[in-house]
């Protein structure tokens, strides 16, 4: 479908979802109403909770200190301190999260976002500094061009309308259009992200001394995020807490 046809059938959508019959935005069974998930959908999904590293969210098989100890951190944490406060994750990344972020991401099923939304900011909320200001992950504008939208911004601004807090989609910058990470090593995934990213001239004041809420999707090794945080930090933010949607959760 080219992007004009895509555009006016995005549009018509509205009128035609008044109509049709709720269906569940993941495998498309009869629903309540729109915008949600069944029940079977809703209970494959593997939510990440505790215990996890209170640092980066990473999720423990048991707990290796008394329930509810804070202060437990994974391996890689301990080892680098990473440059964020807090990073969260709704759920894994698995068979049935995967299915949902790339309907999410290539075939406009922009049902999920305002429930995935919901879900992060609840799930970053404790971690998020009162006067925060949410920001996606950046796509290149060239892929921005191919997908016609970044999923992470619309997560955003989701997010922003839950939380109150004000969004900034404009200052954080994708200056290099990275290949893509699928395939690549934790270390190449570092170098390929390397100096990909920037603070736009006009976002220089609206982000200095700020708290950051930082949107992803996926986590994956976190070379992307890190590097993003780095760079906003280096901008003059205060502090940035991560939150994604889903996290690969590997050993
Ligand atoms: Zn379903
Ligand atoms: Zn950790």
């Amino acid at each position: 479908m080219n992007s004009l046809v895509k555009s006016v059938a995005l549009l018509g959508r509205g009128v035609v979802d008044s109509v049709l019959p709720p269906r569940c935005f993941s495998c498309g069974v009869l629903v309540a109403s729109h915008g949600d998930m069944c029940p079977k959908c809703w209970t494959g999904l593997s939510f990440i909770s505790k215990p996890q590293c209170e640092c980066c969210g990473f999720p423990f098989e048991f707990s290796s200190q008394e329930e509810g100890e804070a202060g437990q951190l994974c391996g890689a944490c301990m080892e680098t301190t990473p440059p964020f406060i807090n990073a969260r994750s709704v759920f894994r990344y698995d068979d049935a999260s995967k299915r949902l972020i790339l309907a999410l991401k290539y075939f406009d099923k922009l049902e999920g976002v305002e429930p995935f939304a919901k879900l992060m900011w609840r799930t970053i909320k404790p971690f998020a500094a009162e006067d925060a200001i949410i920001v996606p992950v950046p796509l290149h504008r060239r892929r921005l061009f191919q997908r016609r939208f970044n999923q992470s911004a619309l997560l955003t601004k989701a997010m922003s309308k839950y939380s109150g807090l004000d969004m900034d989609m404009l200052s954080l910058l994708r200056i290099k259009p990275t290949a893509s990470q699928g395939g690549l090593s934790r270390k190449l995934r570092a170098e390929n992200v390397r100096s990909a990213f920037a603070i736009a001239e006009t976002g220089k004041n609206k982000l200095k001394g700020r708290s950051v809420v930082l949107v992803d999707d996926v986590h994956t090794t976190g070379a992307t995020v890190n590097e993003c945080v780095r760079i906003l930090l280096k901008g003059g933010v205060t502090s940035v807490a991560v939150i994604s949607l889903a996290r690969v959760v590997s050993r």
